[in-house]
């Protein structure tokens, strides 16, 4: 509102005059209709204390898929449950980015051949605070209880702490989870999303491209491109089921590979492509 007033350029690109702004109230009765739930978070905010378990990982390493149990078992969940639409309070804005944004740039050629498009998926850290912030509910320290196990209420319940594997540390946030267009230079989002900071890529991606999936209307996607962070047999088939073909890159810490110097190397799979691409020097 107060940007609205000093920034006149922003009043008009938000379709008003600078000489007749709308009042607060309206803004937040604007702000209800894209959000069309009562609780502004997906997540309660009453939660138990996170215990951050410290792993030990290495610089560029992905967040180890401690959890292929995990995801196998999201992946057989979802497959029975994709046929039920699920109902997301971001629904709306993201009708509005289809019809709005996504439409436009499918006309203009922007996102590739939209009847055979290749998207590519990954995720990248958003931090919002250098702490999670919470109060306590009970009064246990104050009694002398120094480690209880009673909810505590959190300011921001959809953010957690996860592991930012480029800048080799913690940080607090959403995992923004990004499906986009692969095929042409642009690489534009078809399907932003932002989880909790802890979700791992693999996790990330398979509720992504389920949702992605039942709410995209402009064409067809059959190709996901995607890094060995997702290098797990479910995703195969999960995206094979989905009618994409995988292409996925080989995790060089589960699987042995023998490198050989400047070779692009495909392995066969019954669902796609795995590949292994070693650098030329
Ligand atoms: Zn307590």
């Amino acid at each position: 509102m107060n940007e609205l007033k000093r920034t006149p350029i922003y009043a008009i690109l938000s379709g008003f005059s600078p000489a007749d702004l709308p009042g607060v109230g309206t803004f937040y009765d604007f702000f209800d209709r894209l959000w069309p739930a009562v609780d502004k978070n997906l997540r309660p905010r009453m939660q138990h204390k996170r215990k951050g378990k410290k792993k030990g990982k290495k610089k560029g390493e992905k967040a180890p898929t401690t959890t292929p149990g995990r995801v196998e078992r999201l992946v057989k969940w979802m497959m029975r449950h994709t046929d039920k639409p699920t109902v997301l309070p971001a629904d709306r804005l993201f009708h509005f980015f289809q019809s709005q944004i996504l439409s436009v740039s499918a006309n203009l050629g922007l996102l590739g051949d939209i009847s055979a498009l290749s998207a590519a998926g990954d995720g990248t850290p958003v931090v919002t605070s250098a702490y999670p912030r919470s109060k306590p509910t009970c009064d246990c320290r104050a009694r002398g209880i120094a480690d209880c196990d009673h909810h505590r209420l959190y300011s921001q319940p959809d953010c957690n702490s996860g592991w930012d594997s480029a800048r080799e540390k913690y940080f607090n946030g959403y995992h923004l989870y990004m499906i986009s267009a692969a095929d042409s230079k642009h690489d534009l989002p078809l399907y932003p999303r932002l989880h909790p900071a802890s979700r791992h890529d693999a996790v990330s991606l398979v509720m992504s491209t389920v949702e992605f999936k039942q709410r995209f209307a402009l064409g067809t996607v059959d190709k996901m491109l995607l890094d060995a962070a997702h290098d797990a047999e479910s995703i195969y088939l999960l995206l094979t089921h989905q009618g994409m073909e995988p292409f996925i890159d080989l995790n060089v810490r589960s699987k042995r590979n023998t490198a050989s110097k400047g070779v692009v190397r495909f392995r066969f799979h019954p669902q796609g492509f795995r590949f292994a691409q070693t650098e030329i020097q």
